[in-house]
């Protein structure tokens, strides 16, 4: 019997008071394998760029790979179309003044080019452009009229996994318990990090606070992040085997492109002014990095990035990871690393364990204990910054405060030995 592979793509079905993608994308397959055979080879969970226009808060957009038989193939697409039609009116349901949803599916044998994922990931996409781009394929397009959701649509379709790609298996609850808080054991999800290992991203330890649990009304009751398909299951079952906590109605495992580094480029630069600070808030310092001059910016919740911005002077060579605001160019700093300081004036010699003090101007230097003399000069110290607690003196905020696309510093990256253990 002959086989057809399609890679689906579908994004921008939710908005506050419903639904998430991550539901849809099941409900679509769990509809179309009611009524023919289908194999589903593969999930995917792909984030998009942090800043795009019409991101909801997590920036995700779904695909799928899946095999049909080609004799199925009409009314696969005569279903898809169906189920397509039935999300656009539920979503008609839920004007919002703000920015409504704009579904989108793309049904495709060709895969697209990576360029389109990357193009999504890393900034602006301009609607149009991206509709030629992907009319030159093989697609069966369904969307809302304004067709917004083409867009992630066919980057997630785009994105190409790697061997680091990790993963995320999302269960969702039952529609009665939708908006209630959720019923979670907190000591298991506490210990994730000790019982399942190559789970990750579990909890907060700086805040003592779960991470799993999404704090929207959304159908999500958790998602558990893994370097393997197996370990995330394995994980999911150790959470729900307690009948006392609330059960999924559901789960599915992604592949996803988080913890990729995939919209960032890291730079550096030499620092050209002192950091500011705005009361109680970001910091901003300038660098000329590549023959510009940068606004390079640390918010408060960047924790330890924001205290060695704060630290740096101008001379300082600094690395760093972030992202481009197209409100107004600064760079939103995700990491940041002193490379080499200039040295810092610390303080006058020392004798009789004190330091010794200066007798007037042009004067000399005097121990205010012994009498000693000498010249007068500054003790200064080149700093290799170390004490910023993080790998190799790169900072990154805590865990709540990173995004979902960020590589933590302490990210290994799976091998085929612990993937085997
Ligand atoms: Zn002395």
């Amino acid at each position: 019997m002959s086989k057809l592979t399609y890679y689906i793509g579908l994004d921008d079905t939710d908005h506050i008071e419903m639904g998430c993608t991550t539901i849809q994308i099941n409900n679509f397959l769990n509809f179309i394998k009611k009524n023919i055979n289908i194999n589903v080879k593969e999930l995917r969970l792909v984030r998009l760029w942090p800043f795009a226009n019409r991101r909801t808060r997590g920036n995700a957009a779904l695909s799928s790979i899946i095999v049909i038989s080609k004799s199925d193939n009409e009314l696969f697409l005569r279903l898809s179309k169906n189920w397509f039609n039935d999300l656009l009116f539920e979503v008609s349901q839920y004007p919002s003044a703000d920015i409504s949803a704009s579904p989108a599916l793309i049904i495709s044998q060709s895969k697209l080019p990576v360029d389109i994922y990357y193009d999504t990931v890393t900034g602006h996409v301009d609607r149009d452009k991206r509709i030629n781009e992907i009319e030159k394929f093989d697609c069966t397009i369904f969307s809302s009229d304004d067709k917004f959701g083409l867009i992630g649509a066919s980057a997630a379709i785009a994105w190409t996994p790697n061997d680091n790609s990790t993963w995320e298996l999302i269960s969702w609850r039952d529609d009665s318990m939708i908006g209630k808080t959720r019923i979670l054991d907190v000591s298991k999800i506490n210990n994730l990090d000790s019982i399942h290992p190559n789970t990750f991203m579990n909890r907060d330890p700086t805040k003592n606070k779960g991470l799993i649990a999404p704090r929207t009304p959304c159908p999500v009751l958790y998602g558990i992040r893994g370097i393997s398909p197996i370990d995330v299951e394995k994980a999911h079952i150790w959470l729900q085997s307690d009948q006392r906590y609330e059960q999924c109605i559901d789960f599915k495992i992604f592949k996803t492109n988080q913890l990729s580094d995939d919209h960032v480029t890291p730079s550096w630069g030499s620092v050209i002014s002192r950091s500011t600070t705005v009361q109680g808030a970001h910091s901003f310092i300038s660098v000329y990095s590549d023959k510009k001059n940068l606004t390079l910016v640390a918010f408060q919740e960047g924790g330890p990035v924001n205290t060695l911005l704060r630290y740096l002077m101008p001379g300082d060579i600094v690395c760093w990871t972030g992202l481009c605001s197209p409100m107004d160019n600064s760079i939103h700093l995700e990491k940041l690393l002193l490379f080499d300081s200039v040295p810092r004036i610390s303080h006058r010699p020392i004798c009789c364990s004190k330091s010794m003090k200066s007798t007037g101007n042009n004067q000399i230097l005097k121990c205010v204990k012994c009498g000693n003399k000498s010249d007068k000069y500054w003790i200064s110290q080149k700093r290799i910054i170390l004490d910023f607690k993080n790998i190799n003196g790169w900072t990154e905020p805590s865990p709540s405060n990173r995004r979902h696309l960020s590589m933590p510093l302490d990210f290994e990256i799976p091998t085929l030995d612990n993937l085997i253990s």
